[in-house]
């Protein structure tokens, strides 16, 4: 702790930085009167983003959430239709293939990378199985080849969630490429934020044309008022989009103001006994530190959720890591799941929290966050 004034200051788990032309372009939006969906960001956006990640079509949406509703539909998944996932996820993606009717089929995550564990996939796939939905979680992508080589034997088709991922990349390939349908979000905790928001992105024709009538409340060009499909309103603003062109533009400093903040974090934290730091880098990765994450090891005398109560008495933002989907009361409640066990999510989940890690966080912070680690671990 260095001084008193930083004593009061609390440490928000995230802030984001809005300091390049954000401003300039909402201006353009207001000026202009472009405010909704239809307005010349929109495109903007979609085309200079589907270009970051190397793909033909980017249609923009209301949030990742229903990015991933309207990927699931869209690829015709359905009743009794079966869609494998890691259980260590947001509910988004359980959510989306639920409500389509569809069966979630979950795996473990591995302990070092928190992403699901590929070896228990093949085990998984039955004739009814449609889809993988890939998740990359909080830094490192999932190792995409042995699932593309098993997309390709059994005829499955991919989803990929790259909601945490923007500018990381797999191989030198980028995230956000590998998915049938791949999709990211623009919430302010993501590398780049348009309030609310996400994209969907393929390079596939039809597919890219089922989703944007999904989007627009499956209203035909030829006959708008008669449908032959119900879709949603799933539009992003002008707005929206105005700051997600002024993001875009600053996410290589981004990524790598992230990526010396994990660094910094890892050569602080290096030295305390009880912590699981992320893992810096994999034979196909380096970390892009979405979050910066940990776990408590079985030493610790306390779970992360006393962890975080002594971190918020100190000052300090932390979030829980995700619970586990088959552990969720709600998908009990449909019979989901039942007796099902996945040891290592199960762990995580209770021994797992991440400290604050937005783009705006000072060096300053990022020593005081330390301090305040070191300490709340010392007493039991
Ligand atoms: C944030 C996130 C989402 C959901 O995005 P929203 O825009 O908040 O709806 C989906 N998947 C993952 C992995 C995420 O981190």
């Amino acid at each position: 702790m260095t001084n008193d004034k930083h004593m009061l200051d609390y440490i928000p788990v995230n802030e984001p930085l809005l300091y390049g032309n954000e401003k300039k372009y909402l201006n353009q939006c207001i000026d202009t009167g472009w405010i909704s969906s239809e307005g010349p960001f929109i495109k903007q956006f979609e085309e200079q983003f589907a270009a970051r990640v190397g793909r033909k079509y980017g249609i923009a949406v209301s949030n990742g959430s229903v990015a991933l509703d309207a990927a699931v539909l869209a690829l015709g998944i359905g009743a009794g239709d079966e869609v494998i996932l890691p259980t260590f996820t947001i509910i988004s993606c359980a959510a989306a293939i639920v409500r389509a009717g569809a069966i979630p089929v979950v795996v473990d995550c591995d302990s070092h990378t928190w992403n699901m564990d590929v070896s228990q996939i093949e085990a998984k796939i039955t004739p009814k199985t449609k889809a993988i939905m890939v998740v990359h979680i909080y830094g490192l992508p999932v190792d995409m080849e042995p699932i593309l080589a098993l997309a390709a034997k059994y005829k499955l088709q991919i989803i990929e969630d790259a909601a945490e991922m923007h500018g990381q990349t797999y191989k030198n390939r980028p995230c956000g490429s590998f998915g049938n349908i791949s999709t990211v979000s623009f919430y302010p905790n993501k590398h780049i934020t348009t309030g609310e928001g996400g994209m969907i992105l393929t390079d596939d024709d039809r597919l890219a044309e089922r989703c944007c009538s999904l989007r627009n409340l499956c209203f035909q060009p030829q006959q708008r008022f008669i449908h032959e499909e119900l879709g949603w309103n799933l539009r992003m603003s002008n707005i929206q989009a105005a700051l997600g062109v002024a993001q875009l533009e600053r996410l290589d400093e981004f990524i790598a103001r992230k990526r010396r903040m994990g660094q910094r974090y890892t050569e602080l934290l290096s030295d305390i006994p009880g912590l699981q730091l992320p893992i810096p880098q994999t034979d196909y990765a380096d970390n892009i530190y979405w979050v910066y994450a940990l776990v408590l090891k079985d030493e610790v005398p306390f779970d992360a959720k006393e962890a975080m109560r002594r971190l918020h008495h100190h000052q300090v933002g932390s979030r829980p890591f995700f619970w586990s989907m088959h552990e969720q009361p709600v998908f009990h409640k449909m019979g989901l799941f039942a007796k099902e066990s996945h040891p290592v999510s199960e762990n995580i989940a209770r021994r797992g929290f991440y400290i604050p890690s937005g783009i705006a966080l000072t060096d300053e912070q990022m020593e005081r966050v330390v301090e305040v680690v070191k300490e709340i671990l010392r007493s039991p």
